[in-house]
């Protein structure tokens, strides 16, 4: 069992002068709300696979790394966050698990549910930039990257498939997967399927993404 945080998200963090505390999985709902109370913003890290269940499908057999105590204490995570209205990035696993707590669904296995798809599971020895995605104009994503299109890494079997209430979908990959989410509110959330703390260092308009994150942190503390 773990019940820890890549190093590479802890650093970007920092990077952009905040201040992680992490939540391990397995705290109950009472350290959950305290921890969240707490603190001014949240990542949801990547991970194995939501467990299939709890958005109402059968498990597909290329399914893997389910933990059901992570999947409990982010699924709350992310309802008391919303409750709280605390700023949220979801990366990965995150955009996953944030659609799935409002509702949406998963493709559980991208390779044999998806016709004509490109590689999104990167069998590179390094980090790399693997595929391209198209942005939505007047989205929160757009304005971040000032562009129509991004590469970005990608290590994913899984994605949105029926996007949650409130999501909207603002960045595809060119076969239709969907890459990025953010509320249809002007709420301060925003998800992404690709592992930006992974390359920050090496394409720092990456890390945009999180320098967003503090300055919503910031003004939520306000
Ligand atoms: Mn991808």
């Amino acid at each position: 069992m773990w019940a820890g945080c890549g190093v590479d998200y802890i650093n970007a963090v920092l990077r952009s002068e905040g201040a992680p505390v992490m939540l391990p999985f397995g705290a109950d709902k009472e350290s959950v709300r305290a921890t969240l109370e707490a603190a001014d913003g949240i990542i949801f890290t990547g991970g194995g696979d939501v467990i299939s269940m709890t958005y109402g499908e059968e498990p597909h057999p290329k399914s893997f790394y389910q933990d059901p105590a992570r999947d409990e204490m982010e699924l709350e995570a992310v309802r008391v966050a919303l409750e709280l209205g605390l700023p949220i990035l979801g990366i990965c696993r995150g955009i996953q698990l944030i659609n799935v707590a409002l509702g949406g669904t998963l493709y559980q296995d991208i390779p044999s549910q998806i016709s004509d798809t490109i590689k999104h599971y990167s069998s590179g020895l390094a980090p790399m930039l693997l595929h391209t995605i198209d942005i939505e104009p007047d989205s929160l994503f757009a304005r971040l990257f000032g562009s129509d299109s991004l590469a970005v890494n990608s290590w994913h079997h899984q994605s949105v498939k029926d996007p949650g209430k409130g999501l909207r979908v603002t960045a595809k990959a060119r076969d239709g997967v969907i890459e990025v989410i953010e509320s249809d509110n002007n709420k301060p959330l925003l998800a992404i399927q690709c592992h930006p703390e992974e390359i920050a260092v090496d394409y720092p308009h990456f890390q945009k993404l999180f320098d967003w994150l503090i300055e919503e942190a910031r003004k939520y503390a306000k």
